[in-house]
């Protein structure tokens, strides 16, 4: 092995070293599940690594996919009216029960149903 010449890294650079090929990694954007996220990229192993923060976002990110999965959801027929169910998720860090009050303000320009609790 000839010796190495490396121009001086910055601190930003050297948290990003790739361990097989200590070389500094790129910032992309790789997609995990269909969703966009950050990460590192050697140019030369071509390997993903994510770091802390990244993971972290990207951990965030795929749970707000899921849960908007999971709370998209057709409205039921009672009687003349439509009703609305609640995930288990939402009912119990809300606490909500049969008595809970719920204030609804349609806001149309928005198409946005807003449920305000107590
Ligand atoms: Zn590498």
């Amino acid at each position: 092995m000839g010796k190495k010449i490396r121009k001086k890294l910055t601190k930003d650079e050297i948290e990003r070293l790739c361990f097989e090929c200590d070389m500094p990694c790129e910032v992309v954007t790789t997609k995990m599940r269909g969703i966009k996220v950050e990460a590192y990229r050697c140019p030369k192993c071509k390997e993903i690594t994510f770091s802390e923060k990244q993971a972290h976002q990207a951990a965030v990110k795929l749970e707000e996919k899921r849960m908007e999965e999971q709370y998209k959801k057709s409205p039921i027929r009672i009687g003349h009216s439509l009703g609305l169910t609640f995930p288990k998720e939402i009912v119990k860090v809300f606490g909500l029960s049969s008595k809970s009050k719920l204030n609804i303000k349609p806001k149309l320009g928005k198409k946005i149903i807003e449920i305000k609790v107590g």
